[in-house]
């Protein structure tokens, strides 16, 4: 972590020496370790004019306070559908939780009241979408909207919830935060909007965020300066972190443990250096040999062929059969459970899995 407890270069409204103390949300960091979300079999359906879709088929995954999950796959595995139904954003058709738990500190946020639910979904869970721009209301300024949650649920003075703003913005390092408290969203720039989406989730004090494909819209260098702004920002407060994303390289430095998704299943989980020494199901070392060379440039090594399922109609046997280069009869009739990975001395081997019917071949292959 960068020692910047003074924000150099910024000149706004010269030295204030206290606000430093006070910078960012007044809360305590939560006890690493506590369990706080744990999503058990879910299963999630789209009932559409040609079928339905099959588009989350039973992921389990759990996250703890100071824990980071990255969530990885190909676009359309159903990593956002997962994220939405935690959050309650598809309660309507023509999404349909059909099986499945969603604990929140040990409740089910399926079946607790509606009003402990509000309590917990966008208050103790916040998410963080990839665009910024839509999920800011264009047309009142940055200040006011981080400001919203001291005035409305805190009876905080237009004054009071102005500081608050501006001391978010300096904890998420918006240079010039206090000139800046009254500009509109579009004029900041990708990376600083997102910052700013950052700050009004922290502002709710959750314990636990989402954030799906955060920096997918960003370049390069500024994709790496909110990821370590988040990881920072967890470190601090010891909250829970979901980073859902197709990229691999974006989140290996800030992340605990990894969960692969295809075709609405996790395929295998494993703490995040294990998964790139060894990974345990052809799909992973499909991704990891698919990461962008930056020696090579213009290389991209793809080395998965074809592209993921329709999820009206997913494979029989393991979906990932039609481009997998181990593909066994086995693979095309028997679907493969979600199994623990063992060592070669057949140890068990903590965190990691693989819905792989030959994932010792891959382990050790
Ligand atoms: P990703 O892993 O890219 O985040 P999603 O979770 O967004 O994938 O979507 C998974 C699949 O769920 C999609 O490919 C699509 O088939 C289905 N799906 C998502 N949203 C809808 C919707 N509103 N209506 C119908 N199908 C949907
Ligand atoms: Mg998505």
């Amino acid at each position: 972590m960068s020692d910047t407890t003074k924000p150099s270069g910024t000149t706004d409204g010269g030295p204030r020496p206290d606000a430093v103390e006070v910078l960012g949300p007044r809360r305590e960091a939560l006890v690493p370790g506590t369990p706080l979300l744990e999503v058990d079999d879910l299963h999630v359906e789209f009932v559409t004019r040609d079928g339905i879709a099959k588009a989350v088929n039973g992921v389990s995954y759990s996250v703890s306070a100071g824990e980071t999950l990255a969530v990885l796959g190909e676009s359309g595995s159903g990593k956002s559908v997962t994220a939405q139904a935690i959050m309650g954003i598809l309660d309507m058709p023509p999404g349909r939780i059909t099986a499945g738990r969603i604990l929140f500190r040990g409740q089910d946020l399926l079946t607790m009241s509606s009003k402990a639910r509000r309590a917990v979904r966008g208050r103790k869970i916040a998410m963080i979408f990839q665009d910024a721009l839509s999920s800011l209301n264009p047309v009142l300024s940055v200040g006011y909207q981080l400001g919203e949650m001291f005035r409305v649920h805190q009876g905080a003075s237009r004054k009071e919830a102005r500081e608050r703003s501006v001391e978010l913005m300096e904890r998420v390092r918006i240079p010039a935060a206090r000139q800046r408290v009254n500009d509109f969203p579009h004029q900041f720039s990708g990376g600083m909007r997102q910052r700013i989406m950052i700050a009004m989730a922290l502002s709710m004090e959750p314990d636990l965020i989402i954030a799906d494909e955060p920096t997918t819209a960003l370049d390069v260098t500024v994709q790496a300066q909110v990821m370590d702004l988040l990881a920072e920002l967890q470190a601090e407060f010891q909250m829970g972190l979901i980073l859902i994303t197709h990229d691999l390289g974006v989140v290996a430095d800030v992340t605990d443990k990894i969960a692969v998704m295809y075709a609405g299943r996790i395929v295998e989980t494993a703490p995040v250096h294990e998964l790139y020494a060894r990974p345990a199901h052809p799909y992973t070392r499909g991704l990891l040999t698919s990461i962008p060379r930056l020696d090579q440039k213009g290389q991209n090594l793809y080395a998965i062929q074809g592209l993921p399922p329709s999820l009206l109609r997913i494979p029989a046997g393991c979906a990932f059969n039609p481009r997998c280069d181990r593909v066994q009869d086995r693979c095309l009739v028997e679907p493969p459970p979600l199994v623990p990975v063992l060592d070669a001395d057949g140890a068990d081997l903590p965190g990691r899995r693989s819905a792989c019917h030959f994932w010792k071949e891959t382990l050790h292959g």
